[in-house]
């Protein structure tokens, strides 16, 4: 009796860290993975990756600055409720990594894709985002090689938590992948188009630092202060000489940001001012997915400085069917 009563013990017991060793293969089978995830970007890549297996929810709303989104409490019950929670890091998301960490699951991780993108050596620091200040840019993936190595945390993260559907989020990453690599290469076709002398960006908000080097182009300046209010008259007189020297077509907002000194910029300088780029949020349908952000932002940024907008007409901008 005694001994079968410790046989009983010792495999709950083995059951229990069965259980907290692997929570999501020993839960049920039809439990579905919850994942939160912060910007709309990234929500919608892993959206493409997880397929019908994941549900996830984004505390970030579309059109919101992310840079100063504080959690609200509801966010509190979804973050707790999380089984895998993915943000960007390098530090774009601290308020809400903050509340993540007091609120999750003991076996919830926090993927930080940029960290484990980038080596710290390869951080950038410039202008929105200056080495004293400590934080590094955290717009990673308007540069897709990047993105297409967060799409890899995201498919190995995936497999790893819910082995059952491995096959599924496999193929998804596969077929995700090939769309990026289209878009890769069209974002190369349309800077080619672009006249050599104006492949240069002149933005409000800091967001293009790394995909500036990968596709031939020089941020020259971005002008949202690193507190993001908007910048003094001195800082201001400078661009507008720059941009008159350099003979700069075009400067871009983003509808995120909207701002009154870009206006005054672009009407003293003579260069065109277009507010519609994204690093954030997602474009109305069809082409509401972050492929067609990215789509949306060439076809921008080509007609305004010279080149051919018609460069993107092959990238398909759906979200994988599921
Ligand atoms: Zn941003």
């Amino acid at each position: 009796m005694k001994i079968s009563q410790l046989n009983a013990h010792n495999f709950l017991s083995f059951f229990a860290i069965l259980l907290a060793l692997n929570p999501v293969n020993a839960a049920e089978p039809n439990s579905i993975l919850r994942i939160v995830t912060t910007v709309p970007p990234i929500t919608n890549i892993v959206e493409n990756v997880g397929g019908a297996n994941v549900d996830v929810v984004g505390i970030v709303p579309n059109g919101i600055d992310s840079h100063t989104f504080e959690p609200v409490p509801a966010d509190a019950k979804i973050l707790a409720d999380a089984d895998i929670i993915i943000v960007n890091g390098l530090d774009l998301e601290l308020p809400t990594i903050k509340l993540a960490e007091k609120v999750k699951k003991s076996g919830t991780p926090i993927i930080h894709l940029g960290n484990s993108t980038l080596k710290k050596e390869e951080w950038q620091y410039d202008f929105s985002f200056p080495r004293e200040h400590g934080h590094p840019n955290p717009h990673l993936w308007p540069n897709i090689a990047l993105t297409m190595r967060y799409v890899e945390i995201i498919r190995d993260s995936l497999v790893e938590f819910d082995s059952r559907h491995k096959k599924s989020y496999m193929a998804n990453t596969s077929t995700y992948l090939t769309k990026l690599k289209q878009l890769d290469e069209a974002i190369f076709s349309c800077v080619k188009t672009i006249p050599e002398k104006n492949r240069k960006l002149i933005t409000y908000h800091d967001s293009f630092a790394y995909f500036a080097p990968r596709y031939g182009m020089q941020v020259v300046a971005a002008i949202q202060p690193a507190n993001f209010t908007e910048p003094g008259p001195r800082e201001i007189i400078r661009v507008i000489e720059q941009i008159k020297k350099e003979k700069i077509p075009a400067i871009f907002g983003s509808e995120v940001f909207p701002s009154k000194v870009m206006e005054q910029i672009a009407r003293e300088s003579g260069a065109k001012f277009i507010d519609e780029l994204s690093d954030d949020e997602l474009p109305a349908k069809p082409n509401n997915s972050f492929i067609g952000m990215m789509v949306n932002n060439m076809v921008i940024m080509s007609d305004a400085l010279g080149g051919d907008p018609n460069c993107v007409v092959n990238v398909d901008t759906s979200n994988l069917a599921h």
